[in-house]
């Protein structure tokens, strides 16, 4: 990969978006090349050798990019680009931020005084930095052939500030832009998301999904069976020039959608050649879609670098719309659809019959607390579909993974459940000696539900828009042995729900939460024995009609 030298990310002192890194020219460090910039961090009071390397790399960089734009763009498409420039004929030595340029080189040579830094440090460092003319930048684009340049103009940025230059703020600026130290992770502030634990820490998703990763296994076989007996690859791309979009809603932040995305290429690129195309033929774009708040800061540091899929991010909830109309040939989702948009409101309402007293979730509640439950699943689930509806091709096809469990049995006998009564119960016992209130324990309610195939089924009916082509409920436990590890369980939960808890309780009471539940290890190994003992997996595969 080359170097990227990201702009200070979120919204500190010295944040900025914007983006321009190249590589610094081969012949600059080379002590022995003409080109040797000693005592100088950029080409702009540099020699003509620097300069004409400074210009040869960009031309390169400036061909590449024009290239790759030329197979994305449609024709008659555009591309519009400001960036800095100056005019033919004007030297390089002339252009006002290499002002700023030997004003910050200077300050290192001061600093090589004190004995901060090597000299040889400055000498070897150089700003991968450009500012083009018209006649260079009309080579490459004559060079390429591809494009045709409408319209190519100088302006001068002052004329919209002032004459006066605050050179504070440029100084600023230029911090913002040239720091490169790594982004910063940007903080949630959405109301209604939680999302999983960022990063790759001993809590993180990262390093508690083997559980998901696991049981997603199971579906794997049928998500390969519905897309080889199903899905008609090549009338659906060739509307869309050889393009196949796949979306992974709720993706969180890796590794479990990467092993899914790549399977899923897989399946459709066989089933594609099976229709007398070659391997490879096909161009996969790969949207990763969860909340704002998720950390994709890591999830795309782990990209898979050999991935064969154009990789973006779409952020927002699945409860809405997030992609244009028909842009979709196929969206999977794994354990996400279990999170409600909310709690449902009647929860949170003292005098209602559906007040949750003492509980965090429905399965050992009242019938009033599981129908309001399973009435907010069901509101949601429409609302799901319906903007699915509008984001996928005909033809298209929806897999979903969702805890689930079989039509007739008691919501009490639920595995989860037990998982739940016992983070309710250590918050019970927190609230007894007085480290939380019990009223906090009143109001907190899991946002989350197991739903069964008749739920579903009605919802589907109802919109209308979508074929059931399968649906199954399946046993995640005849992957992972039939013990199930309750410590590693208790850690996954951890990891997916630290942050509602956090919201609700306070920071500060987490560890002892989680630390309490492992206590209870043995209590919820039996409970467990006499839980509902089979499949709690519900593969559903739909088709847009
Ligand atoms: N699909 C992954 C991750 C599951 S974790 C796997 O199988 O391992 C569930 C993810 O769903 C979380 O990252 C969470 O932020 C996301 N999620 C929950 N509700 C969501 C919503 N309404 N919109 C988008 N993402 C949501």
């Amino acid at each position: 990969m080359a170097e990227s030298f990201p702009m200070n990310g979120g919204d500190g002192t010295y944040s900025y978006s914007k983006n321009s890194h190249y590589q610094v020219p081969e012949e600059l460090l080379d002590k022995t090349s003409p080109a040797w910039n000693e005592g100088k961090i950029n080409h702009t009071s540099s020699s003509d050798e620097v300069a004409n390397a400074y210009t040869a790399q960009f031309q390169k960089d400036m061909k590449i990019f024009l290239n790759a734009r030329a197979k994305e763009i449609v024709i008659g498409g555009m591309m519009v680009l400001l960036m800095p420039g100056l005019p033919d004929g004007v030297h390089h030595s002339e252009l006002p931020i290499g002002v700023l340029f030997d004003s910050l080189c200077s300050s290192l040579m001061d600093m090589v005084n004190e004995g901060l830094i090597n000299e040889s440090q400055v000498d070897s460092f150089n700003l991968p930095l450009y500012a083009a003319t018209p006649k260079e930048i009309t080579e490459v684009i004559e060079d390429i052939g591809c494009f045709s340049a409408e319209r190519m103009e100088i302006a001068d940025t002052r004329s919209k500030f002032g004459s006066l230059v605050n050179v504070h703020s440029l100084i600023m600026t230029l911090r913002a832009g040239l720091e490169g130290r790594g982004a910063r992770k940007a903080k949630g502030k959405m109301a209604e998301s939680f999302p999983m634990n960022g990063g790759d820490g001993t809590y993180s998703y990262t390093k508690n999904s083997q559980y998901q990763r696991e049981a997603t296994n199971v579906a794997k076989e049928m998500i390969n069976e519905v897309i080889a007996e199903k899905l008609d690859v090549q009338s659906l791309i060739a509307s869309s020039s050889n393009s196949f979009c796949i979306a992974d809603l709720g993706c969180s932040v890796g590794p479990n959608t990467f092993f899914a995305m790549q399977n899923i290429l897989e399946v459709v690129d066989k089933k594609y050649m099976t229709q007398g195309a070659t391997s490879g033929s096909l161009d996969f774009q790969v949207f990763f879609s969860d909340h704002a708040s998720n950390d994709f800061n890591t999830l795309f540091a782990s990209l898979p670098p050999s991935r064969k899929y154009f990789a973006a991010g779409v952020p927002g909830s699945f409860y809405g719309r997030l992609f244009p109309r028909s842009s979709l040939h196929l969206v999977h989702s794994s354990y996400a659809l279990q999170w409600l948009s909310k709690v449902p409101e009647e929860l949170l309402d003292k005098a209602s019959p559906a007040w949750n007293k003492g509980k965090i979730n429905y399965t050992s509640s009242s019938d009033e607390v599981a129908n309001a439950y399973a009435a907010q699943f069901q509101k949601d689930m429409k609302i799901f579909l319906n903007a699915r509806a509008e984001e996928i091709v005909v033809g298209g096809m929806i897999v979903l993974i969702i805890p689930g469990f079989p039509d007739g049995v008691h919501r009490s006998k639920l595995p989860i459940g037990v998982l739940y009564d016992s983070l309710c119960s250590s918050l019970m016992d927190m609230a007894n000696v007085g480290l939380i209130n019990e009223s906090q324990v009143d109001s907190f309610n899991l946002p989350v539900y197991s739903a069964t195939p008749k739920e579903i089924t009605e919802v589907i009916k109802d919109i209308g828009c979508f074929s059931i082509e399968r649906m199954e409920i399946a046993d995640p436990r005849s992957k992972i042995g039939s013990s199930v590890n309750v410590h590693s369980l208790i850690m996954h939960l951890r990891a997916g729900m630290e942050d509602i808890f956090t919201k609700h309780f306070g920071r500060e009471v987490i560890d002892e939460l989680f630390g309490r539940t492992f206590l209870k290890e043995a209590e919820i190994s039996s409970a467990l024995e006499s839980s509902y003992k089979n499949g709690t997996q519900l593969i559903v595969a739909l088709k847009r009609e």
